[in-house]
């Protein structure tokens, strides 16, 4: 039939993870994201039936997680940026590390790591693509993380699937700005959560603090995701002229986005605030670390694993020092222990915490109300909300110019 419209989520609709979506136009079927909800062990999205293409709007594992998984059943191919490509390639070996050393089983092979990774049709914003006889893909910045992107269909209908996306600057990425479509999928991570404050003045109470701890003596643990908010931190403290330190996987992940400068809203400011930190690569270097650093900048941001824990492991008896947390915590993520309760989870030993615990909101998400502007600017008849444990809290707001679906992970729904 010419011009139907049929979507069945695989997951993540109703949670902030494991998102997954099939798209069904009159001549190809889509599949929209295959990511996991990154527990130990993670969780996946129902498995789809073939799909013709698979579209990744970037990397984070809630969004790309799963997909080595599609390619132990069939060959795909993914249309997605070059950076998004690598950084995702770079954490599905990262996860199969991780799940050895914690002991759960993975249900894909470095194989299959290595055909996705092979699979990747890249792509760059303002370009498009035909999609079968009817249709045509365009691709827009998403303002989220760098290489991030928006899809735009446009057949009988404009639908829009946003992925994550940020509509204001920070230092890595511009902000993206809507666009007009009939259909609009929007994510809801911040659905009744808006930032507290503008960008400059959470970098400036987070330098601010820093300054108080080091002035007392003390040290500041940075944890901070890898993809992204580690390069973001760095380009705010460059302006610092601290004695900053960078450990774990961030450093990976910096060199990948200098190698696509496009993608980077000033890749010479990231560059040089990378020359200005040391970067640690060995347990030699983490001993320096915690004799000579003010600041240390490492992974993970929810500090469930990584170097992070080793530095506590040293530095958390110490009220002079302190913990800034740069990300949002995730309940039952040992970051929310550390928030919640001041103890933190030393693989599987619950310890007391005594330094200092502060939290900065760096987010790379709209906020609630510019979720709504934004959706309003599209000007959109329907829209279908996923990605978000709050979904309630953006219903009303939407509904007052726009037909809102919430549809639940499994259930078929004709547009
Ligand atoms: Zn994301
Ligand atoms: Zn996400």
């Amino acid at each position: 039939m010419n011009g139907s419209i049929k979507i069945q989520f695989l997951g993540g609709c109703e949670e902030v993870g494991r998102l997954a979506m099939v798209l069904e136009l009159d001549d190809v079927r889509l599949l929209f994201e295959y990511g996991i909800s990154p527990r130990k062990p993670p969780s996946y999205p129902m498995q789809p039936d073939p799909v013709d293409l698979v579209l990744l709007t970037h990397a984070h594992l809630d969004h790309s997680g799963g997909i080595p998984l599609l390619f132990s059943r069939y060959d795909q191919k993914i249309l997605t940026t070059k950076l998004t490509g690598e950084v995702a390639n770079l954490l599905h070996k990262d996860s199969i590390t991780i799940a050895k050393s914690e002991g759960y089983a993975i249900p894909y092979t470095p194989e299959d790591v290595k055909e996705a990774k092979h699979a990747v049709t890249p792509i760059n914003p303002k370009q498009k693509r035909e999609l079968g006889d009817n249709n045509e893909v365009y691709f827009h910045d998403a303002g989220h993380i760098p290489g991030s992107i928006m899809f735009e269909i446009v057949g009988d209908k404009k639908i829009l699937f946003t992925g994550d996306f940020n509509t204001v600057d920070t230092n890595i990425v511009r902000g993206t700005k809507p666009v007009p479509c009939d259909i609009l999928f929007l994510e809801g991570t911040y659905a009744g959560r808006d930032h507290p404050a503008k960008r400059q003045e959470i970098e400036k109470s987070m330098l601010d603090k820093i300054n108080e701890v080091v002035t007392r003596g003390g040290i500041a643990i940075l944890p901070a995701f890898a993809v992204s908010r580690s390069q973001e931190i760095a380009m705010v403290l460059r302006k610092s002229g601290y004695n900053v330190w960078f450990d774990g996987m961030g450093q990976k992940v910096s060199k990948i986005f200098l190698k696509y400068p496009r993608f980077l809203k000033s890749p010479d400011e990231l560059r040089k605030a990378l020359n200005k930190i040391n970067m640690v690569h060995s347990d030699h270097g983490r001993k320096l670390a915690t004799k000579k650093a003010e600041v240390i900048l490492t992974s993970s941001g929810m500090m469930d694993g990584g170097p992070v824990l080793s530095y506590m492991n040293k530095l958390k008896d110490d009220k002079k020092n302190a913990v800034l947390l740069t990300g949002y915590q995730v309940p039952e993520s040992n970051a929310r222990l550390l928030f919640d309760h001041k103890m933190l989870n030393f693989y599987g030993v619950k310890e007391k915490v005594d330094c200092e615990v502060e939290y900065f909101d760096f987010s790379a998400h709209a906020g609630h109300s510019e979720l709504v502007d934004f959706a309003k600017k599209c000007s959109p008849e329907k829209i279908i909300l996923m990605h978000s444990d709050n979904r309630e809290a953006l219903v009303g707001p939407l509904s007052e110019f726009a037909e809102v679906l919430t549809p639940k992970t499994g259930e078929i729904v004709n547009l």
